[in-house]
């Protein structure tokens, strides 16, 4: 018998493959608030709808969150984006799922009692698909329920954009050298409320 038709062999190497790439992914990447990591060196992302309009796009914060989350910074993943820490739970429980239906395969091929592991199995493969649809339905809630969190959060309250059209006090405000810091960081098309224009 080759290996590919073993019982069970896809499903564990489905699960093998997962989780391997999640531990690649994290031995490879790091990301704090501003930036992700590529062995060290930060990736300058620059998002369209948060450079032109300090608004931020469904994908805002979202590498950086699943980054987070590789390296078990949940809490600090949340307040970036809050779908990352979910993603990472469920490919995580998706691989462990995979290792578990592999087993399951292999026993009730393999066990002489194995009419037991094959009823197990057929279970364990409706809990998996019914898991994977109120998963799907949950993670989709919570991304744009997120999204929509922090576009609330960097709506501007007296105009159509902050940061961008600045009331004629603003300015008059501040000491001159700070005037001048401003100027600069205008020039540098990072004001304040604009953001990082990271992803
Ligand atoms: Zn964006």
């Amino acid at each position: 018998m080759s290996s590919a038709s073993r019982p069970g062999f896809p499903a564990l190497t489905i699960g093998c493959v997962t989780l391997a790439d999640a531990l690649a992914a994290r031995w490879l990447l790091r990301a704090d608030e501003e930036h992700v990591f590529v062995l060290g060196r930060p990736i300058e992302w620059v998002c369209a709808l948060r450079s032109r309009f300090g608004l931020p796009c469904p994908t805002c914060g979202l590498s950086r969150s699943v980054v987070m989350s590789l390296h078990g910074e949940f809490a600090r993943a949340w307040q970036m984006a809050p779908v990352g820490p979910v993603a990472v739970i469920g490919l995580v429980a998706f691989a462990i799922a995979m290792l578990a239906l592999a087993w399951l395969q292999w026993a009730s091929q393999s066990v002489p009692q194995g009419v037991d592991a094959a009823r197990w199995e057929a279970g364990a493969r409706v809990w998996i698909r019914k898991g994977a649809a109120i998963y799907a339905v949950g993670a989709l809630v919570v991304w744009l329920g997120g999204w929509a969190v922090s576009f609330q959060a960097a709506m501007p309250l007296g105009g159509p954009v902050a940061g961008q059209v600045k009331p004629a006090s603003f300015n008059r405000r501040l000491p001159p050298e700070g005037r001048a810091l401003e100027a600069a960081r205008d020039k540098a098309g990072r004001g304040p409320g604009n953001g990082p224009p990271a992803r």
